[in-house]
C-alpha cells in the first residue's frame, strides 16, 4: 500500500526524522492560511498523488508550458495561484502513464535553500536477504538517468538485521554521499532513524529523493515515498487510516474485498488463474504469442464459487479486456469449482468477448461437462500453448 508524501513525513517525523513545516490542503480556498502558517518568504506548493515525477510532470489542462507538479512560491499570492491552477487538474509523469492522476490535494510546506540534492532509499535486498540502503551524491530530479548512465554512482549497503543500524554503517553512508560537519553529524542520526522506521512499520519501499543538505549545513528529507508490505499491514491500524482508495484502481479495491490476488494491467486479454507461478507462465506465454495480459490473477486454492464469481466480474469490468483467458490447474482447487464460478459470473453479468478455458487437474471432467452443458461461447484449450494461441488468435484475429 502507498501513501502521500505529507503523510509519509508525517510518519518520519514521528521517528525523529528532520522535515519541514507542512500543512496539507484540500481545497484553494484553504491556501492562504496554510501558507500563513508557515514562516515563508519560500514556500513550496506540491501534488500530492501517489506517483514520482511530479516536479517534471505536465498538468493536462494547462499546456506544456505550464509549470509542473511541485512548485516554488515566493508569496502568498503566488501561493494561492499555484493552488488554485493545480487541484483538480490532471498530472502526467513518468510514473503515472498517459491517463494521468488527478490532484485533490495539495501539500503547502516551508520551502528549503537547497545546496546538494541526495538519493537516498531503503528496501529489502532479496539477494543478500537483508534491508539495504541505496544512496547516491546525485539525488533529485534525473536519479533514473544516473542509475542508467552512471551506475557507480549508486551505491548499496545491506544492514544485520541483528545489530541494526551500526556506528560504522552510518559512517559508511556518511561516506558515499560525501556528508561532513552538520551535516555529518546530521546523517549519523538520521540513517538509523530511517532504518528503524523502515523495520518497525513493514515498510517495503522508503524512498528519500532528495535528501537535501541545506545551506546552513543541515539535513533535510524534501520528498519521501513510502510503500507498506501488505501483508504486514493487519498490525498498523495507523498505517492502514492513511489509505487514500481514489488513488488506487477500483478493480484493485474490489479484488481485495474478496481476498483476491489481482493487479491491474494495461493490455487486453483478461487472465484467471489458479497459483501465482502458473499466473506468472500465463502472462509470459500471452506475451511470447504477441498480445499483453490485462491483469495478473490468482484466485488461489480454496476460492469459493463466490470468489470465482467475484474474479470473473472484475475481469469483465475492465474495459480493456477483449478476451478472456482461464487457465487451471487444478490440484487443491476443483475445476468444477472455477466452472461453476464462470458460469455464475456469465449468466450475470453476459459475455461480450471470446473466452478460452484450459481446465486441467481434480474434478476435470465434470467441470469441462458443467461448461458444455451451459452453453455458453467458450473456446475449449489442451494445455496453456493451445490456451494461449487460440485467445491470441481470438483477440488479434
Ligand atoms: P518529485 O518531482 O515528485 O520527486 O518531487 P520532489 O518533492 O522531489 O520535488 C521535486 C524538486 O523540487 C526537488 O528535487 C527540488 O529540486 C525542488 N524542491 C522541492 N522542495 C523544495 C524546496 O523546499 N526548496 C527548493 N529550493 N526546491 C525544492
Ligand atoms: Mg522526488
Amino acid at each position: 500500500m502507498n501513501i502521500h508524501e505529507y503523510q509519509a513525513k508525517a510518519v518520519l517525523k514521528e521517528f525523529g526524522a528532520p522535515v519541514a513545516e507542512g500543512v496539507a490542503i484540500f481545497s484553494a480556498d484553504e491556501a492562504e492560511a496554510a501558507a500563513k502558517s508557515l514562516p515563508g518568504p519560500l514556500w513550496v506548493v506540491k501534488s500530492q498523488i501517489h506517483a514520482g515525477g511530479r516536479g517534471k510532470g505536465k498538468f493536462k489542462e494547462l499546456g506544456p508550458d505550464a509549470k509542473g507538479g511541485v512548485r516554488l512560491a515566493f508569496s502568498l499570492d503566488e501561493v494561492k495561484s499555484h493552488a488554485a491552477e493545480m487541484l483538480g487538474n490532471t498530472l502526467v509523469t513518468a510514473q503515472t502513464g498517459d491517463g494521468g492522476k488527478v490532484v485533490n490535494r495539495l501539500y503547502i510546506e516551508d520551502g528549503a535553500d537547497i545546496e546538494r540534492e541526495l538519493y537516498l532509499s531503503i528496501l529489502v535486498d532479496r539477494t543478500v536477504g537483508r534491508p539495504a540502503f541505496v544512496v547516491s551524491t546525485e539525488g533529485g530530479m534525473d536519479i533514473e538517468a544516473v542509475a542508467h548512465d552512471t551506475p557507480e554512482k549508486i551505491i548499496n549497503l545491506a544492514i544485520d538485521p541483528n545489530t541494526g543500524v551500526t556506528e560504522a554503517d552510518a559512517a559508511k553512508l556518511c561516506d558515499a554521499l560525501d556528508l561532513s560537519g552538520a551535516a555529518r553529524e546530521d546523517g549519523m542520526k538520521l540513517f538509523p532513524i530511517l532504518y528503524t522506521a523502515f523495520v518497525e512499520k513493514d515498510m517495503a519501499l522508503l524512498e528519500v529523493n532528495p535528501l537535501i543538505v541545506m545551506k546552513d549545513g543541515h539535513l533535510r528529507v524534501l520528498d519521501a515515498k513510502v510503500s507498506f508490505d501488505g501483508n504486514a499491514l493487519f498490525r498498523h491500524d495507523d498505517i492502514m487510516a492513511l489509505r487514500d482508495e481514489t488513488e488506487e484502481d477500483a478493480k484493485e479495491i474490489e479484488a481485495s474485498k474478496y481476498d483476491l490476488a489481482y493487479v491491474a494491467l494495461d493490455g487486453d486479454i483478461g487472465c484467471m488463474v489458479n497459483g501465482a507461478g502458473l499466473a506468472m507462465a500465463t502472462m509470459d506465454i500471452i506475451k511470447l504469442y504477441g498480445a499483453e495480459p490485462a491483469n495478473f490473477l490468482d484466485v488461489g486454492g480454496g476460492a469459493t464459487k463466490e470468489k470465482v464469481t467475484a474474479a470473473f466480474k472484475i475481469i469483465t469490468s475492465d474495459p480493456n479486456v477483449k478476451g478472456i483467458l482461464v487457465n487451471i490447474f487444478g490440484g487443491i482447487m476443483r475445476c468444477d469449482i472455477i466452472a461453476e464460478g464462470v458460469l455464475a459470473a456469465v449468466t450475470e453479468v453476459g459475455l461480450q468477448v471470446p473466452l478460452v478455458v484450459r481446465l486441467e487437474g481434480t474434478n476435470v471432467e465434470l467441470g469441462k461437462k458443467i461448461i458444455s452443458d451451459s452453453g455458453m461461447n467458450v473456446i475449449a484449450a489442451d494445455d496453456l500453448d493451445d490456451a494461449a494461441q487460440k485467445i491470441v488468435k481470438a483477440v488479434k484475429g
